[in-house]
């Protein structure tokens, strides 16, 4: 007979055993952590990663979810940062094929931009020289005509022209980080959410671990380490220990509208330069719906405090009316709307926050603390190269020379895109899926490759491959549970299945996932009821201001 409680009267489960003593201990679990964790762990460190909340809650969750060159960055001549994104880029859409797709963007050239044609024609031809090699279209000039026909939606008030460029979309971001931390996991680290940083621990000047504190169980332990990276995005500043004297971070909100399809919405994603301020406004399809956006305003405090105004949301809504008059938006076309902070560097003379660069600095804590590297900005394109860049430094610190391999993370698929022919793998799969046939779609763009660990899962307990709710099936929530470090509901439904991206009836799909949560034997009834609760609160954050309930069900 199991010694093991019956399903539903245990309490949240255990979490992993945090290890006593690493290499390298990542603080953050957003894109920059999860990515130095799995370049760390592939170089022969032993690595631990902790996380406050979860993965992919901050900044690495709420952006444009572009893998893009930012072709803005050419006006500030940042050619490095332009050309290092681009190449980034196209790695991500061989190592991550099933999250990084291409993605057309038109630029329209009107009378009244800031930039004119022929800049933003040079600007475009630039992005292509930069990009030589990349398997993405080169960039297309686009006539009056054209236009016209093909995005009739856009004003054509003061339009003299326009062009077509290519990007990448990251439908969810979060996924790229849930996929860096399974690889860094593959790779011998450990991975450990909802455990904070209290103290950064030093003596004599050299780094030597973290106090540490399980935000589940309350219970504080040391964790000692030899090098302690600092990931902690728009929060690096505010971890006892950290001593950087000077703040390092600078943090600019940007917030994004999501809207329904509108009358005269266009066919690809659009870069407007807005009317009011000369601000790049994108409206980006996104999974059937569009988001527009981001603000950039300068803001202090704690980032996870950070909240949309009425007036940001104005502003977008605004400006996309006047580039599509027959869109016609309202606050009420708000299906919801999200707000993250950008961790950029402190500029000592602020003025204009879009001239703040966007590049990655990691910053050395030596002499104060040897051992010690915070990592301020990055982009959630060139987080790869970042960590291999963090890496270089962390190797020639330990003087690690048996372990210094070169990186392969350049070629490496991340876990969910192991295979040769991406294509291929999605045609084969849809033939042999043992999921009901309405979801196989779905698993394949969520979890790639994976797919073949959910399969795994269901043949152990044929229960799960039974749909919870519209949206999940049992083997993603033992998938979450098991394999990809949720601890809570909220993890599960907006960091992993991403139904709370899809779906605004939070409390029926919540409370059916907590049920079946509890059913499964990974959370105490009582605490699936908790976390039920406190899923809908996490999700409200999401309804834009001055509303009380979502605007679709
Ligand atoms: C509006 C907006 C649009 C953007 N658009 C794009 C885009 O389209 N393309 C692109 O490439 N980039 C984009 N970016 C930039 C990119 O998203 C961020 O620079 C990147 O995600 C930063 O990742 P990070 O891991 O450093 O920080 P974060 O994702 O913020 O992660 C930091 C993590 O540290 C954790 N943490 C904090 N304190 C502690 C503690 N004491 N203990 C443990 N953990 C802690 C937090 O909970 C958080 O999860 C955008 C950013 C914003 C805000």
């Amino acid at each position: 007979m199991s010694n093991d409680p019956a399903p539903g009267t245990r309490a949240a489960r255990p979490a992993q055993p945090l290890p006593l003593k690493v290499d390298v201990l990542v603080v953050g679990g957003g894109i920059n952590g999860t990515a130095i964790a799995r370049e760390a762990a592939l170089r022969g460190l032993q690595v631990a990663l902790i996380e406050r909340h979860d993965l992919a809650v901050g900044a690495s969750a709420w952006n444009s979810r572009m893998i893009h060159g930012g072709i803005r960055y050419l006006e500030h001549a940042e050619f490095r940062l332009v050309y290092e994104s681009l190449h980034e880029r196209e790695r991500l859409l061989r190592t991550a094929p099933h999250l990084v797709k291409p993605y057309p963007l038109m630029i329209p050239f009107y009378r009244h931009n800031n930039r004119p044609a022929w800049l933003l024609n040079l600007g475009m031809t630039l992005y292509d020289l930069l990009s030589m090699g990349k398997s993405t279209p080169n960039r297309q000039i686009l006539s009056l005509d054209k236009l016209r026909s093909e995005w009739p939606g856009i004003t054509a008030d003061g339009l003299v022209g326009g062009g077509v460029y290519y990007d990448t979309q990251v439908r969810w971001a979060e996924r790229l980080c849930v996929e860096n931390a399974l690889a860094a996991k593959a790779a011998g680290a450990t991975i450990h959410t909802h455990v904070s940083a209290l103290r950064v621990l030093h003596s004599g000047g050299t780094v030597t671990g973290v106090l540490v504190r399980d935000e589940m169980t309350g219970q504080e332990s040391e964790i000692r380490a030899d090098v302690v990276i600092n990931a902690a995005g728009a929060n690096i500043d505010d971890i006892p220990g950290i001593g950087s004297g000077q703040p390092l971070i600078g943090g600019t909100k940007g917030t994004h509208v999501l809207v329904e399809p509108f009358e005269g919405a266009p066919k690809t994603a659009v870069h407007y330069e807005a009317v009011s301020d000369g601000r790049a406004v994108l409206v980006l399809p996104w999974n059937g719906k569009y988001l527009i956006g981001a603000t950039d305003i300068f803001v202090e405090g704690d980032p996870a405090l950070a909240r949309t105004d009425a007036e940001e949301i104005d502003y977008l809504l605004e400006e996309t009316n006047r580039l599509i008059p027959s869109a016609g938006l309202s606050r009420e076309s708000v299906v919801f709307s999200y707000v993250g902070v950008r961790p950029l560097p402190r500029a000592s003379k602020p003025g204009s926050s879009a001239n703040v660069s966007r590049d990655h600095v990691i910053h050395d804590h030596a002499p104060q603390t040897a051992g010690l590297w915070s990592i301020i900005g990055g982009k959630l394109t060139t987080h790869r190269s970042l960590a291999e860049q963090t890496l270089a430094k962390i190797l020639k610190y330990l003087h690690v020379r048996s372990r210094t391999r070169k990186s392969v993370t350049r070629v490496l698929p991340l876990p969910g895109g192991n295979t040769s022919d991406w294509a291929k793998f999605r045609a084969g799969y849809q033939a042999v899926s043992t999921f009901p046939s309405g979801h196989v779609d779905r698993l394949l763009d969520i979890y790639g490759t994976r797919v073949t660990v959910l399969e795994h899962l269901a043949a152990l307990r044929p229960e799960l491959r039974a749909e919870v709710t519209p949206g999940v099936l049992g083997a993603e929530i033992a998938n979450a549970f098991e394999e990809e470090f949720a601890r809570s509901i909220s993890d599960v439904l907006l960091r992993r299945t991403m139904t709370g991206l899809t779906r605004a009836d939070y409390g029926d799909h919540g409370g059916a996932v907590a049920e079946a949560s509890a059913k499964l034997g990974y959370l105490s009834n009582e605490e699936a009821e908790r976390q039920m609760q406190e899923y809908v609160a996490e999700a409200r954050r999401l309804l834009p201001p001055g509303s009380e309930t979502f605007a679709r069900q």
